[in-house]
């Protein structure tokens, strides 16, 4: 693996960065440099800038519109774009069920799911976990019946994040009760307009709505759109899941915020005194180099891959690693807000939600939200246990 960047790639990463500061839409990183939580109005504008550039899915091959980019030139757009401090993409379409569906889906499923994700037409939410079943995946029990040409589809999907923002979800459901229960499981595209789907809102620790539940009563869903063949969505799945834990690196984005701590380390006049009593200076060059260690993993991992090739289970290792070191990020930013951290603001979507705030540090505002649902890191995507247990299976312990 060859760490020194090429002319070429320098060239490359000075066109990335030239575009996100003056193409991309700058009121988009206003916001969250003003610690804004964006909304899906955002989230799609930001899709259809990088779209309109043709730059929306590096990682997909280049037949179903991926760039062509190598491996580090997508790892250099990816530093970029969280280097700027913009969004990352909304991973369910573009990330997840996108590698499905040019792997395994038909022709026609391509031409008609393919096109909305690439353009950021379509928003898609992910369907897998139930109210009784999560690490143990493949005990779901949401079923469908096959009635001629259609699926009907019973049962409750729960901790869906923006399924309220969604226009379809990808589902695994139950089609057979026979053989390993893994057997019996279906992957299902369903459009969230179809009759008989309610979605409800759960609120989280943070105090966002990030996460709903789903329920399905008597929801018909055409047999087309089924990926791949009945009682082989396991298989779909698990690929789906190695795209999805390795998605989750983010190492810019963990250094911008590592920069943006030691800065106000260094502006707070409290800064220099704290870290010195109590070891937070020596804590944060720990965390800093947790994050080198995840980045150099994680372009150990992606090296081999040709493009929109899956990860294999060392996607469990980038999980653990970038999930642990997210958390160590936002808890140098508690303990260096210190007291300043203690006050929670919930509704942070109005450009002037700082307003009368101003005592608090600006870092310190959004710490102990962001602290809150970083711990969920480490559970969604499978949990950290989860992710050893597949680790020492392919250890053979
Ligand atoms: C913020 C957030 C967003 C999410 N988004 C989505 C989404 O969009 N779509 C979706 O389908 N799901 C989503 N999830 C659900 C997530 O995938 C599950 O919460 C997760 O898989 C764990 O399942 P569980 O909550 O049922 O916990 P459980 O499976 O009940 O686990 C409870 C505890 O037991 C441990 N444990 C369980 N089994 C084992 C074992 N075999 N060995 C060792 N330890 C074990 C777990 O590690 C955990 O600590 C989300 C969850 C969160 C928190």
């Amino acid at each position: 693996m060859r760490l020194e960047a090429s002319e070429a790639d320098e060239a490359f990463r000075a066109m990335v960065r030239a575009y996100f500061a003056t193409e991309y839409p700058q009121e988009i990183l206003a916001k969250l440099a003003n610690g804004q939580v964006l909304e899906k109005a955002d989230l799609v504008a930001s899709e259809r800038a990088m779209s309109a550039k043709g730059w929306l899915a590096p990682g997909w091959p280049e037949a179903y519109g991926g760039t062509g980019w190598t491996v580090s030139q997508r790892f250099i757009f990816d530093e970029e774009l969280e280097r700027a401090g913009a969004p990352n993409v909304s991973p369910m379409g573009l990330l997840y069920v996108a590698p499905v569906i040019y792997t395994f889906g038909t022709q026609a499923q391509k031409d008609r799911w393919l096109g909305d994700i690439l353009a950021s037409r379509t928003f898609w939410a992910q369907g897998y976990s139930e109210p009784d079943s999560g690490s143990d995946l493949a005990s779901l029990r949401t079923r469908a019946v096959r009635e001629g040409d259609h699926y009907v589809v019973d049962g409750v999907k729960t901790w869906t994040s923006n399924g309220h923002y969604a226009d379809w979800i990808f589902c695994l459901v139950r089609t057979s009760d026979e053989g390993k229960k893994q057997a019996g499981i279906t992957f299902l595209c369903i459009d969230m307009a179809t009759p008989g789907i309610e979605v409800r809102p759960i609120i989280t620790i943070d105090g966002g709505h990030h996460l709903n539940t789903v329920t399905f009563t008597g929801v018909r869903v055409p047999v087309e759109n089924r990926i791949g063949d009945e009682g082989l969505g396991w298989t779909y799945a698990r690929h789906l899941l190695n795209h999805e834990r390795t998605s989750y690196a983010h190492v810019a984005g963990k250094r911008r915020q590592l920069q943006a701590l030691r800065q106000a380390a260094a502006q707070a006049p409290w800064g220099d005194e704290l870290a010195a009593v109590s070891g937070l200076r020596r804590r944060t060059a720990e965390t800093e180099i947790q994050l080198l260690a995840l980045e150099m993993t994680t372009l150990r991992a992606l090296a081999p891959l040709t493009n929109g090739e899956a990860p294999g289970d060392e996607a469990s290792i980038i999980k653990i690693a970038a999930t642990e070191t997210a958390q160590a990020v936002t808890e140098r930013g508690l303990e260096l807000a210190g007291p300043y951290a203690q006050p929670f603001f919930a509704d942070r979507s109005g450009a002037g939600w700082r307003d009368g705030l101003e005592d608090i540090p600006a870092f310190a505002a959004p710490t102990t939200a962001s602290y809150f649902f970083t711990r969920a890191q480490t559970i969604y995507g499978g949990t950290t246990e989860i992710q050893k247990n597949i680790i020492a299976r392919q250890l053979g312990l």
